[in-house]
């Protein structure tokens, strides 16, 4: 599964403002990317949402185009399981691959690959929302 990695101090607990967070695994629904991420100082988990708002083509195996069509744009950004170019989902063997989620501050960035055509896009995401799913050591207070 993907990995996550912050790369700014904004990235903080929003309890206690510690930095010793962890991760959890990324899970994307249509075009919502979330994670749980838990302090290890006060013990909160927090849901974090980013909504994908741009795909970039940054390279092309099979054929050769430079750029997405507004209509391969529009499609991938509602439904970003498949290959922008090629639209391949899946199969026995293999899927799309997608690199570590970074973010930094409200954007995030990740990186796609498809292994049917060989093609490779950037995705941006902005933060949609922030749910708190345990309080930790204030709950027990
Ligand atoms: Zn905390
Ligand atoms: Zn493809």
């Amino acid at each position: 599964m993907c990995k996550i990695k912050s790369s700014t101090n904004q990235e903080s607990c929003i309890f206690c403002s510690s930095t010793n967070l962890a991760y959890n695994s990324l899970d994307l629904v249509e075009n919502i990317l979330s994670f749980d991420v838990d302090c290890r100082d006060c013990f909160s988990t927090t849901n974090v949402a980013f909504t994908l708002h741009d795909v970039t083509l940054k390279t092309c195996g099979d054929n050769h185009a430079v750029s997405l069509t507004d209509e391969q744009r529009e499609r991938y950004l509602l439904s970003p399981q498949s290959c922008p170019v090629c639209q391949f989902y899946k199969d026995e063997s293999t899927e799309i691959q997608f690199g570590t989620f970074n973010c930094d501050q409200k954007q995030g960035h990740m990186i796609g690959k498809c292994p049917s055509c060989d093609s490779s896009w950037l995705d941006s995401y902005e933060l949609k929302d922030i749910t708190i799913v345990d309080l930790g050591k204030l709950a027990n207070a």
